[in-house]
Parts: C-alpha cells; structure tokens; sequence
C-alpha cells in the first residue's frame, strides 16, 4: 500500500488548522516540504512538545512525505528560541542521517501563518487567495506529521495532543480520544480554579470562545491543540460578545482611517492587496467599491484589532461579515496580478510576541510550565462525522453494534474532499447522527 493510501485510511487531516484532509494535500509533486513547528499562537505548547520527545519519528516520516511528492528541500520552521526543540531536531537529523534544515525564526506573531511561513523560507510571496502549492510548497503540521509516521504502521487518528492551561490548577499536556468532552480534559488537568469560566478553543488570538454551556456540548476532535481557561469577565470574552451590528456602528462612527490596520496586517505586509483601513471606510459610508472584495484575503490572524487599532475597533470581525455576504452571493476573490511585492517596511512591523500577549491580557500563563504528557481514557465519547474540510464522513454503524478502538465508523470515497473517521474507544454505539456516540461498558480509567 503507498503512503497516500495509508494516509488515507487513517483518516489524517490538518491538525492544526481547519482540517484539510491530507491525502488530498499530499497528491501533488512539490520543490518544498514545510514543517510548520512554530506554534504561531502565544501560550500554545503542544506541537513544541510533540518535537522534543517524537524528533525520531517526525524526522523518518518528513523523509517518506519527501520522497513520495518528490520535494527537494525539507525545512522545518521553528522559532528561533525553541532551544531544546532544536537540539532534539538537530540529533535526529545527525542520527538518520537527514538532508533536513531548520529554518529559525524570531519570536513574532503570525510566524505561523502559512502564508507567512512559506515567504520567510521561499522569500517567495503566495498569490492573493493561492496556496503554498502556487509557489512549489506544501506545508503540513507537527501534529499531522505525528499522525502520519502513525498511519505507517496502520495506526488510524483516534487521539489529539492538547495543551490545557490558563485558570487551572495543573496545566498540562493531554492525549485524549477523539470526541472526549472538553469539560472531562479541564478535569483531567486538576480542574477550573474559579467558578465562572470560559474557554478558547485554539489560542488566544484566532481560537474560539466558548462559555459554559456551550462547553457541555463540546467535545475534542481532530484539529484541536489546546484549551485555554480564562475567567468570563477576561478581555478576549469580552470582546467575543459583541454584536457586529454594535461592531459596524463603531466603524461608522469611531474609526479615525489612521491606517495602523493596515500598517500591521501581515497579508497586507507580504505584498497583497488588502486594505482594511478602506473596508472600513467602505463599510463606514456604506460605499461598497471594489475595495471590500479584498476581504476575502483576511486570515483571520486578529492583529488589526487586537494590537494595531488605537480605537479598539474590530476590522477583522468586519471582514469575517463581510466575507460570509460575498461567500452567500457567490462571490469568489479573484487575483489579477501576476507578482507581488513585499513592502519594505515588513521587517520592522513583525509583532513581538511579549507585546502581543501584554496587549491580550494572558502575559500571565506564559510562566505556566506545562506538566508532561497524561493519557487519558474516557468512558464516552462523541465523534463528529465531519471533522474536516469538506465532506462528511458516511456513518458505517449503527445504535446497538459493538465497536473496538481504531475501528472505521464513518468512510469517505477515496477521490473525495473529505477524511475516515475511527472509532476512540471500544465500546457500544449508542447514538448516530452528525456525530457516532460510543458507551465503554467500563467505568472511566486512568493511567
Ligand atoms: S485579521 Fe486584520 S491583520 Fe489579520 S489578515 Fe485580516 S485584516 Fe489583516
Ligand atoms: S486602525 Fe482602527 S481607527 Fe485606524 S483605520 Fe484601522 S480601524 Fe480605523
């Protein structure tokens, strides 16, 4: 079976992002392989932790990845003060004997951002709405890596890496099954220290927030890396609660076009055209010109309005609006240009990531020191079907049938956009909807 294959049948998607199935990923003959070990989000620790103790296997399977869509270069892209990482990196490499280069990074924010990435090592700018396939690269997670040197040895994505930290009594690093409740993950790390809580998702810039109640339904799948707890009055809470009609009203009346959003905007600062300063004065004089379909280009990174905005306006939520209209009419960004330039200014805008955590009020979990890894074990889980970009996995149980762990429960067509889906745990099936429920006859264990 080719490593396509096995990538394949194991289900593997993007896990640190919105979960592109990698078979479909990996189907392409490129001159680059990035690995992309630079833990863009502040606080965030898991993909650091998966290349200190897996180098061995990360490195072997970068290798195979190489060799199958006949890369010439493999680069990781870490940052520059991950020390210990890149010692454990470098003894892999010296050991397997591998051509890979590190590629260090300052400590900024989005390093991480693949488009961001793919131009710090290529130097070479992504065009508007590409991907890094458009510049000979393809980039792939540390967790996704991991997942792979797993489907190697026939091993399907039933368990996720996460860092869970913040107002907790002993932050850590978990490996949980698929479709374990985020509130059994915040218990298995000694629990919430206060009383009304909520959650981010992801980090603390473009994770999402979640409250209590949403929690009770919210369960770990395949591309979370970490859950942060924070107290429900915190700044990023607060902000998530406003509405975009409060938030297009600020615009209208608030914004002073100074341009620092655009200054700041990482898309804008490798060469593409997106202007958020003039979305809002679009949206602001509701002149919807040419301007707001740049929207679309917006990844979302949050440095307009969580650090460059002296107004404390919210550009990026206007372009999330704004793109969701655009997307419901049809409309897709379409690029005009043939290259695209850097702007000089680029290198003196990168964000350091000690201001950027100072702006967002979580400075004080960046001295957390994460315990080592726990596994956990669960005694029900939910597993969505669709976990992925793409299609939906089709369900292959039913109520009643009695599943072991790692076993197929939901299939996707090979040529389809779309992942596998295994089972977490054994046990019985006793709900198939969007998402397979599955009950262990044991009681919950743990080692
Ligand atoms: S969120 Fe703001 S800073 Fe980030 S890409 Fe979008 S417009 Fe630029
Ligand atoms: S930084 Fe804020 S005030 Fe300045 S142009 Fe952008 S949205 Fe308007």
């Amino acid at each position: 079976m080719d490593l396509l294959d096995q990538i394949y049948n194991a289900g593997v998607v993007g896990a640190g992002g919105a979960g592109f199935p990698t078979h479909v990923k990996l189907n392409c003959k490129v001159e680059y392989l990035i690995l992309n070990g630079s833990e863009c989000e502040p606080l965030i620790a898991t993909d650091k932790y998966l290349m200190r103790t897996k180098a061995a296997e990360i490195i072997e399977t970068l290798e195979r990845i190489a060799g199958m869509i006949e890369a010439k270069k493999i680069v990781i892209g870490l940052k520059q003060k991950y020390t210990t990482e890149i010692d454990c990196l470098k003894s892999a490499i010296k050991e397997l004997k591998s051509k890979i280069e590190l590629h260090c990074l300052d400590n900024f924010y989005p390093a991480g951002d693949e488009q961001i990435l793919v131009y710090e090592i290529t130097g070479k700018t992504i065009p508007p709405a590409g991907i890094p396939l458009h510049v000979g690269a393809v980039v792939s997670n540390v967790g996704t890596v991991v997942n792979i040197h797993e489907a190697l040895y026939g091993n399907p994505v039933i368990s996720s890496y996460v860092s869970v930290l913040g107002e907790v009594s002993n932050p850590r690093i978990l490996k949980v099954p698929i479709g374990t409740p985020i509130l059994n993950c915040i218990e298995k790390a000694g629990g919430a220290t206060l009383n009304d809580y909520s959650i981010i998702l992801g980090g603390p810039m473009m994770g999402k927030i979640l409250n209590k109640s949403e929690l009770e339904h919210s369960v770990i799948t395949k591309t979370n890396g970490a859950i942060i707890i924070v107290p429900d009055n915190h700044y990023l809470v607060n902000r998530d609660k406003i509405s975009i009609e409060h938030i297009i009203n600020r615009a209208k009346s608030a914004c002073i076009q100074c341009s620092y959003c655009t200054e700041f905007c990482p898309r804008y600062l490798i060469g593409h055209p997106l202007q958020p300063h003039k979305i809002m004065r679009a949206i602001a004089l509701s002149e919807y010109d040419d301007s707001i379909k740049a929207a679309q280009l917006c990844c979302e990174c949050g440095v307009c309005e969580l650090y460059a905005c002296p107004m404390g306006l919210s550009p990026r939520q206007v372009n999330i609006y704004i793109k969701n209209e655009l997307r419901e009419k049809g409309y897709r960004y379409k690029n005009t240009g043939n290259e695209f330039y850097v702007r000089e200014v680029r290198e003196n805008r990168k964000i350091p990531t000690k201001r950027l955590m100072a702006r967002v009020d979580v400075t004080k979990y960046s001295g957390q020191k994460l315990e080592e890894l726990k596994e956990i074990f669960v005694s029900t889980v939910k597993i969505p079907l669709r976990q992925h970009i793409g299609k939906s996995a089709t369900s292959l149980v039913n109520v009643g049938d009695i599943v072991e762990k790692g076993q197929l429960i939901g299939s996707v067509e090979k040529g389809e956009l779309g992942a596998n889906v295994h089972a977490s745990i054994n046990g019985k099936v006793v709900e198939v909807s969007e998402c397979v429920v599955i009950q262990s006859e044991n009681m919950e264990v743990e080692v």
